[in-house]
C-alpha cells in the first residue's frame, strides 16, 4: 500500500505550532514510507477566511521544508487541490446521495430550527435533527441546506494513536453536507476529497475525535472504505492546563523565522511535542525523524509547548552548523554597522559567538561592539561584583598599565594571555578584576566571548583606541 497523507488547513489565520505539528507528523509518515504528502486548502467556510491565509500556509510549509507532492501551485492527478474550486464535485456526490434517498433538503427556516432547539432544551432532551426529518422533503434547489440521513448506531473504531475508541449513537445526527450558500461543509468535503485523493492516513487534532463516528457513518452510506484515523493530542501551554490556539499563546510560525530560528530546530521541536522514539534522544536531524517517526509512539495525552526547550534546541542546531552555513543563515540579521566589514571578519565574529547564540535575531546585541564603538556606562563598573572594588583612580592606573602591556603585544591569543597574566601578578590583582575591566572597556558589556579571542578579532588598533577613549 502506498501511504498518502494530507495537510488540509483552512486559511483562517496564520499557521501556528499546534496545527503544523499535525502537518509534520503527516509529512513524516508519508516520507518514512516513501509515500506522498498532499496539501489541500479547505476554504469552504468563506466567512472565516482571512486575507493572505493561503499564502501564509504555503510560505510556512516552504520555510520549514515541508514540501508537498501534490497540491496548490504544483497540481497533481487530483486537481484542483483548493476546495472552493471543487464545488461541482461535491454537488455531484450530493445529487447521487439524493437519488439514493440518503440526502434531503432541509425545509426549516432558521427561526423554526431555533424553536425546535428551544423546545428540546425545555424538555431537557438533546436536540436531534433526525427527530424532525420532513416526511416529504421539498425538491433540493440549492437554496436550502442539504442534509445527509444517518441512522443512529454505536461506533467502535481503531485509532492509530488512541487505540480503540467507542462512542454511542447520540454522536450521530443528520448533518448538513451542502450549505445554503452552495458550499459544502467540512464534514462532507473532506470525506469526498480524502476518498478521491486516495488518502490512506488522516491525522487530525483532538477536537475532531467526537466527529469521527459521523464521518464513519458517512463513509458507510457512501460505500467507501475509511482511511486510517489518527487523532493527534493537543499542544498545551507550559502549565499543561490550556490548549495552545490561534487565540491563545500560539505565535504564527513565521514569527520564528523572523527571529532567526532554524527550520530544522523547529521541526525537531514540534516532532518531539508528544512523540518520542523511546530513547532519551532530544536532538534529531530531519532524516532521523523520518526514519524513527511512528504513529504508535505518539502519546495519547497533550504535549507541552515549552519555549525554553525550543530556545535550547535552536541553540543546539546552531552549534551543529558549519561556519559557512551559519554565515548564510546570519546574513539578514547583522547590525547595520556590520555592512562595511567583509565576510572573513564576520565569520571570525560568528565563530566566537556560535556557542552562545540561541536565535539569530540576537546577533546585533551580541556582536555590535565588533562593528561600532561601544557605549561604556559607569554602571557597568559599579554593578559588577569584581569591578566595583576598584576606585576610579585604581581603574585609571590599571588601564595605563594595561595599555603599556598591550602596546608591546603582537595580539595573538597566546601572547595576550601571557602578558596579561603576568600583569595580574605584578598588580597583585585577580583575573576577574583585570579581565573584567578590559572586557567592559572594549565591549561595553559584562558578558562577551572569550577575552583573548575577542581582542585578537577586534585587532590591536581598535582595542588600544577603546582603552584610550576611556582614559580621557
Ligand atoms: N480544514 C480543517 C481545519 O483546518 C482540517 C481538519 C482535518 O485535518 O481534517 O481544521
Amino acid at each position: 500500500m502506498i501511504v498518502r497523507t494530507r495537510f488540509a488547513p483552512s486559511p483562517t489565520g496564520a499557521l501556528h505550532c499546534g496545527t503544523v505539528r499535525t502537518a509534520l507528523f503527516s509529512w513524516l509518515l508519508a516520507k518514512k514510507h516513501q509515500g506522498q504528502f498532499l496539501l489541500r486548502i479547505e476554504d469552504t467556510d468563506q466567512k472565516r477566511e482571512v486575507v493572505g491565509g493561503t499564502e501564509n500556509i504555503k510560505e510556512t510549509l516552504r520555510w520549514l521544508g515541508l514540501d508537498w507532492d501534490e497540491g496548490p501551485d504544483i497540481g497533481g492527478p487530483f486537481n484542483p487541490y483548493i476546495q472552493s474550486q471543487r464545488l461541482e464535485t461535491y454537488k455531484q456526490y450530493a445529487l447521487t446521495l439524493i437519488e439514493k434517498g440518503i440526502a434531503y433538503a432541509d425545509p426549516y427556516s432558521q427561526a423554526e430550527l431555533q424553536a425546535l432547539r428551544e423546545q428540546a432544551q425545555a424538555e431537557k432532551r438533546p436536540f436531534l435533527f433526525r427527530d424532525h426529518r420532513p416526511s416529504n422533503p421539498p425538491q433540493w434547489d440549492g437554496s436550502q441546506p442539504l442534509r445527509i440521513k444517518l441512522e443512529p448506531k454505536a461506533w467502535a473504531w481503531d485509532d492509530a494513536v488512541m487505540g480503540t475508541v467507542k462512542m454511542g449513537p447520540e454522536m450521530i445526527d443528520d448533518y448538513i453536507i451542502i450549505k445554503a450558500d452552495g458550499f459544502p461543509t467540512y464534514n462532507f468535503s473532506h470525506i469526498v476529497d480524502d476518498h478521491l485523493m486516495q488518502i490512506t492516513h488522516v491525522l487530525r487534532s483532538q477536537e475532531f475525535i467526537s466527529s469521527v463516528p459521523k464521518f464513519l457513518a458517512a463513509y458507510e452510506v457512501l460505500g467507501w472504505k475509511p482511511p486510517v484515523n489518527a487523532i493527534v493530542p493537543q499542544v498545551m501551554d507550559e502549565t499543561g492546563k490550556r490548549k495552545l490556539s490561534k487565540r491563545y499563546g500560539a505565535k504564527p510560525l513565521l514569527e520564528y523565522c523572523k527571529q532567526g530560528f532554524l527550520p530544522e530546530a523547529l521541526l525537531n521541536f514540534m516532532a518531539t511535542i508528544g512523540w518520542n522514539d523511546g530513547t532519551e534522544q532530544e536532538i534529531y536531524t530531519l532524516q532521523e525523524l523520518i526514519e524513527k517517526f511512528d504513529l504508535s509512539r505518539v502519546q495519547k495525552s497533550g504535549g507541552i509547548f515549552d519555549e525554553h526547550r525550543l530556545l535550547w534546541l535552536n541553540g543546539a542546531h546552531i552549534r551543529q552548523l558549519s561556519l559557512d552555513e551559519l554565515y548564510d543563515h546570519a546574513q539578514p540579521f547583522w547590525p547595520t554597522s556590520a555592512a562595511s566589514r567583509n565576510e572573513d571578519y564576520k565569520k571570525q565574529v560568528l565563530a566566537l559567538i556560535q556557542e552562545r547564540l540561541k536565535f539569530l535575531a540576537e546577533l546585533p546585541e551580541l556582536t555590535k561592539f565588533f562593528f561600532e564603538e561601544p557605549v561604556v556606562r559607569e554602571e557597568l563598573f559599579t554593578n559588577n561584583k569584581q569591578l566595583k572594588k576598584l576606585t576610579k583612580n585604581e581603574r585609571q592606573t590599571f588601564l595605563a598599565k594595561i595599555l603599556a602591556v598591550l602596546e608591546a603585544s603582537n595580539f595573538s591569543e597566546t601572547d595576550l594571555e601571557e602578558r596579561l597574566r603576568k600583569l595580574i601578578d605584578e598588580l597583585g590583582t585577580k583575573p576577574g578584576i583585570l579581565f573584567g575591566l578590559i572586557r567592559v572597556v572594549i565591549t561595553g558589556s559584562n558578558v562577551a566571548p572569550g577575552l583573548f579571542e575577542t581582542m585578537q578579532v577586534l585587532d590591536k588598533e581598535t582595542v588600544l583606541r577603546r582603552i584610550k577613549t576611556i582614559q580621557q
